[in-house]
């Protein structure tokens, strides 16, 4: 029902969240244009209650939303700059991730096959720096567009005032629930070597032939493994990775490491270490466990999913239990790479 704000209201959010979390938004509107968007947002009394979604891949929905959720739709994509060897692209904040992946390849321009097959939109991947395979967005961001909340109007952050950082981004931070992705312009290129540096990427393309390897090698191999190795959401709801890789200091590695020979971790500048987050979980006996509907998926430690119509609550219950094992057993906090929503909390 549409009412006459230009909203709907009581709207499902069930197709629009990857888990399959079944709430209800009290209003919702998709905006064709950054116009339209502007409109709609003149009509939100108050932006605390203001959730912006795009393919909702990243979220956790707690109950149903007593606000506002604007879902962009506007898709264009536009060339600001092109030579022969790098190109600037501005593309708009509905577009499907993988979509822009694939288009630009077909284009000929490198850069984006290691993100191939990441769910969601172009405006969220800024958000938390989406990576995978050994690249980061963030590497590849000329600026980021978008809608201050606080003028109304529209500005042009260059990609250093985004603060980029491990799944983190001032949108997270600074900008949380100021400002509203409504485009992001690319830098890409032509002639550039595909990194194939990541261990798991560096064996599927052995397997697949010999070196060299071109962009589209790295993009089909980046796809098998996804498509081997992660639930897909249309089968089983999910978001992903639930928890990042926490750090920890060197003493507290060392520590770790002479009780857990088996401890999975990665050396990072400044004598610090990122530790397996799935190892962790694992560890605490938590692969395969369930709460109600909500499990833990059985050969991805980090990846929580909708086993049989969990409510969020239930993903919350069992995220809180594991966040509480794995403290209490190594001392380390998780932190969430999933965007909690708790709708009711207002
Ligand atoms: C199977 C699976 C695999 C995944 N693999 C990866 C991976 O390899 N690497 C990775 O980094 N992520 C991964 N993700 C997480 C997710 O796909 C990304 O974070 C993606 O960028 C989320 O996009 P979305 O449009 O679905 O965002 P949503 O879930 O809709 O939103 C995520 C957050 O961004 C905010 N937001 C969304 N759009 C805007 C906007 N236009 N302006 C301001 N704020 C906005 C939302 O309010 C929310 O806080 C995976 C998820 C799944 C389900």
């Amino acid at each position: 029902m549409k009412n006459k704000l230009g909203f709907q209201t009581s709207f499902s959010l069930k197709a629009y969240n990857t888990f399959g979390i079944d709430v209800r938004a009290a209003y919702f509107a998709s905006p064709r244009s950054i116009g339209e968007m502007q409109e709609l947002c003149h009509l939100v009394p108050d932006f605390k209650r203001l959730l912006v979604l795009g393919g909702g891949s990243n979220v956790l929905l707690v109950g149903d939303f007593p606000g506002y959720v604007i879902h962009p739709i506007f898709q264009r994509i536009e060339v600001l700059e092109e030579n022969a060897d790098r190109c600037l692209w501005r593309v708009e904040a509905g577009v499907n991730w993988h979509f822009l992946v694939s288009y630009s390849l077909q284009q000929g321009w490198q850069g984006l096959e290691n993100l191939a097959l990441i769910p969601g939109s172009v405006g969220a991947a800024p958000i938390q720096n989406i990576g995978a395979y050994g690249i980061e967005i963030a590497e590849f961001i000329y600026a980021v567009e978008g809608l201050d909340l606080s003028s109304f109007q529209l500005l042009t952050l260059p990609k250093q005032a985004c603060e980029f950082g491990y799944r983190d981004s001032i949108f997270k931070k600074a900008l949380k629930n100021k400002f509203i992705v409504t485009a992001i312009i690319l830098e890409l290129f032509r002639n550039r070597q595909p990194n194939t540096e990541y261990s798991t990427l560096k064996q599927e393309l052995e397997k697949m032939k010999a070196s060299p390897y071109s962009t589209q090698d790295v993009f089909e191999a980046v796809c098998r493994i996804r498509r081997r190795k992660l639930p897909d959401p249309a089968t089983v709801g999910n978001a992903g990775s639930f928890f990042k890789n926490p750090e920890i200091d060197f003493k507290h590695y060392t520590l770790l490491k002479e009780k857990h020979p088996d401890l999975v971790a990665f050396a990072l500048p400044g004598k610090r270490y990122k530790i397996a987050a799935g190892w962790l979980i694992e560890k605490c006996g938590w692969k395969g466990r369930a709460i109600g509907g909500a499990a833990v998926h059985p050969h991805h430690a980090l990846v929580l999913v909708n086993k049989k119509d969990a409510t969020g609550h239930e993903i919350l219950r069992l995220a809180e239990a594991i966040e509480k094992d794995v403290y209490e057993n190594f001392g380390i906090t998780l932190e969430r790479e999933v965007n909690v929503i708790e709708g009711n909390s207002f």
